[in-house]
């Protein structure tokens, strides 16, 4: 089979064959047939997450069809169609896992980190990892909603906003552009902000009342005027932008934060207090929250904006990714 690798940290992407892998008793082999490039694939293809082995297959936005099934594995049958995302695999005994909260599994696992992931033909998984693929939906729209989607989704709706909030976008990108999608399907007041006058027209098509344009408008007092954000769902790759929206927050307003970013947001507690703010993180669900989001989406019609690559054009993806040029999401296929 092919598999797309990195070599080391740092190191380029390298085309190779392999063979095809076998699933232990409690896992199975997908048979991939789209995967999403995600930002957090530059953790494995930098080695910014610890403890990754090398060589390492990126890709944790993957759908493909059960194509080997381990003996002790429950209920799934070879034939269905499947995806794993971020979440992809719990240990079941730690603190958290005993509370039931998989997501933060102190020993749970990311395809594409912690073993090898969908940039390949095939795949292997912990049977606890895999989401049902809804009929309605194909496989290059569904591989971006288990990760940038489910992200973006279960955020929003563990938010505390409900139907008519005040809810602000911040970032239209590979999250951003689902994030608005989400919110405005959910009910939500919505606003958009981004870089730009030309990215208001797409702002609205995509379920925003309002678009904030950044470069023109000072986000806070715009937000303001509006009434203040319940919640500013911040999905931007630089810090900067979120510490300039967070007084447009309004009474219990929160900046919900699901962009993986190493560097600070600089917030002066006095603003938070007024208003009794906050900052909070998400981090994605679980192949649970992965089948709501699917369901969701199929209900609401909610879908990704993607370019779609060949697997062996994987490098030349991922550029385009980080790029920043992509609209918005670029998805691998494996021609399978
Ligand atoms: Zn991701
Ligand atoms: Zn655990």
């Amino acid at each position: 089979m092919r598999a797309v690798q990195v070599l080391s940290p740092g190191g380029p992407f390298e085309l190779v064959e392999r063979d095809i892998p076998e699933p232990g008793p409690r896992q199975v082999r997908i048979k991939v047939e789209a995967c999403g490039i995600c930002h957090s694939d530059s953790f494995t293809k930098l080695g910014a997450f610890p403890g990754i082995q090398y060589p390492r297959v990126p890709g944790h936005e993957v759908v493909g069809v059960l194509d080997a099934v381990g003996a002790e594995v429950p209920d799934w049958q070879k034939g269905a169609r499947v995806g794993v995302g971020w979440h992809g695999g719990h240990c079941g005994h730690c603190m958290p896992c005993r509370r039931g909260d998989f997501i933060l599994c102190t020993r749970a696992e990311t395809p594409g980190v912690s073993y090898d992931g969908g940039y390949a033909d095939y795949m292997i998984a912990p049977f606890e990892a895999l989401a049902a693929i809804p009929a309605a939906l194909s496989s290059v729209d569904a591989a971006p909603l288990l990760c940038a989607g489910i992200t973006t989704y279960n955020a929003l709706r563990h938010s505390g906003a409900v139907a008519g909030d005040l809810v602000a976008v911040l970032g239209i990108g590979g999250l951003g552009h689902l994030g608005l999608q989400f919110a405005a399907k959910s009910g939500f007041h919505t606003v958009a902000i981004a870089r730009g006058a030309g990215k208001g027209v797409l702002a609205r098509q995509l379920g925003a009342r309002h678009y904030i344009d950044s470069t023109t408008q000072n986000v806070a007092e715009e937000l303001t005027k509006l009434g203040g954000a319940r919640v500013i769902l911040a999905t931007v790759t630089d810090a900067k932008s979120m510490t300039a929206a967070v007084g447009g927050l309004g009474i219990d307003g929160k900046l919900l934060i699901v962009s993986a970013l190493m560097e600070p947001v600089e917030v002066s507690p006095l603003a938070l207090i007024m208003g009794r703010r906050s900052i909070a993180g998400w981090p994605s669900g679980t192949a649970s929250d992965s089948e709501d989001t699917l369901e969701f989406s199929v209900l609401s019609g909610i879908r990704p904006m993607i370019e779609v690559y060949p697997l062996e054009r994987a490098a030349e993806g991922y550029e385009r990714m980080m790029s920043g040029k992509a609209r918005f999401r670029v998805v691998l296929t494996t021609g399978l």
